[in-house]
């Protein structure tokens, strides 16, 4: 029988398993520790344990087991905070109230922290006493981080685009790719223009996974007759550094971006239909580079929505019947992109058939936070998602719609693993299939 030790170690990088379990252990409370500040501190202090947050975790409801409430889920940040910063910190050490953590409780913390949690902040819009606790979630995921406690997936993706940019090691470059969809698809891809007003992104899962949507994206575009480009230095819009929990490495992949956004001198950059990789820079790539950005941030749905009220776009009715659209949690929750993607339908001759939790409180695909990049999460993962098919089923769609490729992804996921029938569409391909050619 393996041991917890031996496990833990079977889902680390060979980087983070050269650790000593001293040092290990050591970092974990250093790492959680640095993480406390006023706001976090704040948010552990006023939690009255009503435990309603539990309702709101898709983890939670599909096995009602306690350790998946998602408050609990950070108890060893909050036990570092108790010993080590909190008001009573002294008198907690002095009378050894609050001990150190041991290696197995680790192991669970990184199957809590990372696997059963999609930071998809449902819980935190539930919570009476208003505490973020998908923040917490994120904040301890970087103590873990820093203790070399970041499951493998995630660490070396990450490690990778820190490097070189792709967090997939491919025999063809992504730059390469990106040309060869569009000599595939017979759109023009604007790479690399010294100057251009709008700076496209790619996402890594359209790429590998959903060529369609690049090409929609560059056909979109070049409809709206905007300047705009690639850059082969600044393409991929995911965050492996934000997934995996290292600020370090997050700000490096969001730098390259930035820099190339500057380089060319955009008023705008562009993420694709992905939501993860927006929140990384729409919300804290400012921070992580220590000045406003010289540039917007939009969601290629957002950008289309605005282009549909400013005139400069219209489109065709799509012939695709009752359709339920799927909210991503990070443009929903995050960032209030609730009517961009409704305006879009509407425009396309869509009503969408919501589902029961809709908008705001829809649940979360749950891929989301690099848990469908995670092998052994698999499992609890197609079990927490199982509600959410339930209620798109409902529904009584035919077509089923999106606007994150990660969400899309682990749709296409659960429709091989339930041979579900039901398929992920992109919402920005129907846009692309459905341009008017007059533009007044
Ligand atoms: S809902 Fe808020 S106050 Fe209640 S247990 Fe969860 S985090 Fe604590
Ligand atoms: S952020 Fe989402 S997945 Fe994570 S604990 Fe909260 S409700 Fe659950």
């Amino acid at each position: 029988m393996s041991t917890p030790a031996a496990e833990l170690h079977a889902n680390l990088a060979p980087e983070e398993s050269a650790i000593a379990s001293g040092e290990r252990l050591a970092g974990a409370m250093r790492g959680f520790a640095r993480e406390v500040g006023a706001l976090s501190a704040l948010r552990l202090e006023s939690c009255i344990h009503c435990g309603i947050c539990a309702e709101a975790c898709h983890f939670y409801i599909a096995t009602e087991d306690p350790k998946y409430t998602p408050i609990l889920k950070v108890e060893p940040f909050k036990q570092v905070f108790k010993r080590e910063a909190s008001a009573f910190a002294p008198i907690y050490r002095w009378l050894g109230l609050k001990r150190d953590v041991t290696v197995a409780e680790l192991e669970e913390w990184q199957h809590l922290l990372y696997e059963s949690c999609n930071l998809c902040g449902r819980c935190s819009l539930i919570c009476p006493m208003g505490i973020d606790v998908a923040a917490l979630i994120e904040q301890a995921r970087r103590g873990m981080f820093e203790a070399g406690l970041a499951p493998k997936e995630l660490y070396e993706k990450a490690a990778r685009q820190k490097r070189t940019g792709q967090p997939e090691e491919t025999t063809e470059p992504y730059r390469e790719k990106l040309l060869a969809i569009g000599r595939q698809f017979g759109v023009s891809i604007p790479l690399d223009a010294p100057q251009a007003d709008v700076m496209l992104t790619v996402s890594r899962t359209d790429i590998e996974q959903y060529p369609k949507a690049v090409a929609s994206l560059a056909r979109v575009m070049a409809h709206l007759k905007v300047p705009c480009t690639f850059r082969s230095d600044g393409l991929i819009a995911e965050n492996y550094g934000y997934y995996a929990g290292s600020r370090d490495w997050q700000r490096d992949i969001s730098r390259r971006l930035i820099d190339q956004a500057i380089a060319c001198q955009a008023k705008v950059l562009i993420v694709p239909e992905c939501g993860h990789a927006y929140s990384a820079l729409r919300w804290q790539a400012a921070e992580l580079y220590g000045a406003p950005l010289p540039f917007k941030v939009r969601h290629i749905t957002e950008y289309v929505a605005d282009a549909l009220d400013e005139g400069k776009l219209e489109l065709r009715a799509a012939d695709a019947g009752a359709t339920a659209f799927h909210d991503p949690c990070m443009l929903v929750r995050k960032a209030g992109v609730m009517e961009a993607p409704r305006k879009i339908m509407r425009a396309l001759g869509i009503l969408p058939t919501e589902m029961t939790h809709h908008i705001g409180f829809d649940y979360c695909c749950g891929g989301g936070g690099g848990v469908v990049d995670i092998e052994r999460a698999a499992k609890l993962r197609y079990r927490a998602m199982e509600n959410k098919l339930r209620e798109i089923d409902d529904t009584m769609a035919r077509t089923f719609l999106t606007s994150c490729s990660d969400c899309r992804r682990t749709f296409d996921d659960a429709k091989r693993h339930f041979d579900w029938e039901k398929t992920p569409q992109s919402l920005l391909e129907l846009v692309a299939d459905h341009l008017q050619e007059q533009i007044r």
